[in-house]
């Protein structure tokens, strides 16, 4: 019986990546920054609250991490923590790079100092990309962060990439494109628009107020990418891997769906808000995702539309409309 450690086990991915854990049979331990106060919601919807061990554990702490490596001794470890919005990340850049690229670092550092035969995976990003001006990104496409959140992931990437070369650790980072779900906080504009469409559609709210709307990205869902996360730890190598679905659409075809798979005609109720743009944003997030294909044997079951009708699903059944 395996141990995996996921760290960020709160969020969206942790949650799902501990229910498909579970059912492969491994004894799970999460952490959280505070296990004490946390919620664990996520985990309590999808009914495995009771079966994870939780532990306070900040990143950003190398004596908290050593400590609950040491007590732990995973055979994973999922590295998901840290803040996660890209618009936040302006807001604050430090916390950001601490969490993302000092935790990364404090975690590889541990592992080398207790010298424990573990595997981990690290959450990378997309966003390190940049606009790549309509090329599909894989493994080898440079990075050209344009967000802080971007340049702390892409840190954090490098990290990872060192410590396989220089103490031959088995290291990976995933770097996933945009995955959605109903665990999707409203700060995420999926979410966001969803909830919004579903509030228009009860009768809840007018308006729904939204940035740029032509912002092109490649949306999947987090089921499906929690899965990728798993098969790279259980390769002969270690490897880095881009996770995406491999099309690519627009924010306002995202919201159309949306909006009709409630039979509402999104004209009439999205309207433009320029106070809601960002520093620099990318324009088009395009992503070649053969290598996982050929390696792992993993694509992504779900595109798009789908994940659209699914988040409304979700939503409409949770608010009991
Ligand atoms: P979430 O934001 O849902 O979860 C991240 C977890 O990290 C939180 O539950 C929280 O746990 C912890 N956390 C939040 N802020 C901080 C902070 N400032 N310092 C330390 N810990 C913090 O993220 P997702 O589940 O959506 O994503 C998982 C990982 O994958 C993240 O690293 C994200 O950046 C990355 N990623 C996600 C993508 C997506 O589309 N979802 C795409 C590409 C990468 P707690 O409060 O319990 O400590």
């Amino acid at each position: 019986m395996k141990t995996a450690l996921i760290c960020g086990i709160t969020g969206q991915d942790g949650a799902y990546l501990a229910r498909l854990l579970l059912i492969k049979g491994y004894v799970v331990h999460g952490a959280s920054r505070d296990a004490q106060m946390a919620s664990f919601s996520n985990m309590v919807r999808l009914g495995i609250k009771d079966q994870v061990k939780f532990h306070s554990m900040a990143l950003n702490d190398f004596r908290s991490v050593l400590q609950i490596l040491a007590k732990v001794q995973p055979d994973e470890i999922y590295n998901l923590a840290g803040q996660s919005s890209v618009g936040l990340s302006f807001e604050q850049p430090v916390e950001t790079l601490e969490s993302v690229s000092v935790g990364t670092l404090n975690l590889l550092e541990a592992i080398r100092f207790i010298g424990i035969p573990t595997r981990l995976y690290n959450a990378g990003s997309s966003e390190c990309f940049g606009d790549t001006d309509h090329l599909a990104a894989d493994e080898n496409t440079p990075f050209r962060p344009r967000s802080p959140y971007a340049v702390a992931k892409a840190a954090a990437y490098w990290q990872v990439a060192n410590y396989r070369e220089a103490y031959n650790l088995y290291a990976c980072s995933g770097i996933l494109f945009n995955h959605e779900s109903p665990l999707r906080p409203e700060r995420f504009v999926t979410q966001k628009i969803v909830a919004g469409a579903c509030r228009i559609a009860a009768g809840l709210q007018d308006k729904l107020h939204l940035g740029n709307l032509s912002i092109q990205r490649d949306w999947g869902w987090a089921e499906d990418y929690v899965e990728a996360m798993w098969l790279m730890l259980q390769q002969a190598a270690p490897d880095d891997f881009v996770i995406a679905t491999g099309q690519t659409h627009s924010l306002e075809q995202f919201v159309e769906h949306v909006f009709s798979a409630l039979r509402l005609d999104w004209r009439e109720f999205v309207e433009s808000d320029v106070t809601m743009l960002r520093p620099t944003d990318i324009l088009v997030s395009k992503a070649n995702p053969t290598k996982a294909k050929q390696q792992l044997g993993w694509a992504a079951r779900l595109t798009m539309p789908e994940v659209a009708e699914r988040m409304v699903q979700a939503y409409q059944k949770d608010e009991g409309q």
